[in-house]
């Protein structure tokens, strides 16, 4: 494949993270992603209740600001999650999650909407020839738009290794079936809806006696998975379970069990999903910007936000799911992980928090899954030919400060729109509010109290 450009704005400067992405946006030419009055998805993630990692609403306003400048008419969207035990499982709740979060017409500039409905069914069902997947299901309002900018946060995830654009796409457009496909939880020999997939061991359940009894027992929506009232007390009705992976928490106690390898299939499925849904839009009406900042080890869908592993790396965009990606990665791979965080570790050999490291690959094989890569979503996605591994990073080149400012967005400076005002209510201060004498040294202000 040709090679790809990708534009990037480092962490350092006196230019916010918005204004960054709004040159970026015009230096990448998302723009031309859309024409005048196309419908334009901005897919983020809102974040899980009382998550902070998320990005700010403010970030993702400069974009609707940019794609309303540019004459498309933005909705701002996010999808219900597979599992129905978050607190974006129906739109109703995700609505919710995402006011909390800040993400709300007021703050964003126009309508926030949930892409697979209330219930997460709505979706159109798009043919594949995946590495793993012959079809997957994509939420309408995305399917339905006429282009998407990926608005994406750039960060770790328990199962994926890293959450970058290629997630946003094959996880975050996809519809519930379309999650439950991807994360391989009906596949007929890794699924959960089989019993070749998924361990399952009732006689691991303590049934009554079990501390988490109460919830587990009322955990699964279809009423498969049931807790009896004598052993073995686990029960499972295969035909009953949809694959909703609402019993993976359930793991813990072993009576739920992941099956061999799924760990290494479940990126490379996340590609498959991400190239079903530039199938449906069209390569060319996609564009990616990643927000390396804030960079938890865990995904946005956890209800915490851990410590950052890795310092601020910046703003990056392409018209490139593959090389935004991996021009993160290789980034992250330059610096060294912060102190005290998950990718920080003294007591190992080889020093894997340095500069040097593939810093998400040492998470996932301390943390999680030993010796899972995390190239595998960029390999799997290049082999699908949506994107190219090779890129050339070009570096952003920055406006003058002033027109990064609210007072160059009218005709007039704020201070001459003010002068009426303060020719009615003058803010100057009486001469006699300071002491006659200042009754402070220097020296005994400007040391560590004792
Ligand atoms: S399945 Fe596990 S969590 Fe649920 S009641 Fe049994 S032992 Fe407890
Ligand atoms: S048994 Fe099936 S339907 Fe029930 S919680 Fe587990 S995955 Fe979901």
């Amino acid at each position: 494949m040709a090679r790809s450009k990708v534009y990037w704005f480092g962490p350092r400067g006196r230019i916010s993270y918005v204004s960054k992405g709004q040159t970026l946006f015009e230096e990448a030419k998302l723009n031309e992603c859309f024409k005048r009055g196309d419908r334009v998805a901005l897919k983020i993630h809102c974040g899980e209740w009382n998550n902070t990692g998320h990005l700010r609403p403010n970030i993702v306003a400069g974009i609707v600001e940019k794609v309303k400048e540019y004459g498309g008419d933005p909705f701002v969207t996010d999808t219900t999650t597979a599992y129905p035990n978050s607190a974006r499982s129906t739109a109703q709740d995700l609505l919710k999650t995402a006011a909390r979060n800040g993400f709300t017409e007021a703050s964003l500039g126009c309508p926030f909407i949930v892409a697979d409905g209330d219930n997460g069914v709505d979706d159109v069902k798009v043919k594949i020839d995946g590495n793993l997947l012959s079809h997957t299901y994509i939420a309408a309002a995305i399917a339905g738009a006429d282009a998407m900018i990926a608005v994406t946060h750039f960060k770790g995830h328990p199962q994926s290794v890293y959450g970058g654009s290629i997630k946003n796409l094959g996880i975050g457009c996809c519809s519930k079936r379309g999650k439950i496909v991807t994360h391989l939880l009906t596949h007929p020999k890794l699924g959960l809806t089989n019993p070749e997939g998924f361990g399952f061991d009732p006689e691991k359940c303590k049934g009554k006696d079990c501390p988490h009894y109460a919830r587990c027992a009322e955990n699964c929506p279809t009423g498969a998975f049931q807790v009896l009232e004598t052993p073995p007390y686990a029960h499972k009705d295969y035909d009953r379970c949809v694959g909703c992976a609402a019993c993976w928490s359930r793991i813990g106690c072993e009576v739920v069990t992941w099956p061999p390898n799924i760990e290494y299939y479940f990126p490379a499925t996340i590609s498959d999903s991400a190239m079903a849904v530039v199938k449906v839009l069209g390569q060319k009406h996609v564009g990616f910007i990643n927000y390396a900042i804030d960079i938890s080890p865990w995904c946005d869908c956890a209800a915490f936000t851990d410590a950052w592993m890795l310092p601020n790396l910046g703003i990056f965009a392409s018209n490139d799911m593959v090389a935004v990606d991996k021009a993160c990665l290789d980034q992250a791979d330059k610096v060294p992980a912060v102190a005290g965080s998950m990718a920080f570790d003294e007591d190992v050999e080889d020093e894997p928090w340095l500069a040097g490291h593939e810093h998400f690959t040492h998470v996932s094989t301390k943390h999680r899954w030993p010796g899972v890569s995390q190239w595998i979503q960029i390999n799997a996605a290049a082999k699908l030919g949506i994107g190219s591994i090779d890129y050339e990073l070009v570096e952003g080149t920055a406006k003058p400060s002033v027109e990064y400012t609210m007072a160059e967005m009218t005709e007039h400076p704020t201070a001459f729109r003010m002068r009426k005002k303060y020719k009615r209510q003058s803010p100057k201060p009486d001469p006699d509010c300071y002491q006659e004498k200042i009754r402070v040294t220097i020296e005994e202000i400007n040391t560590k109290p004792k």
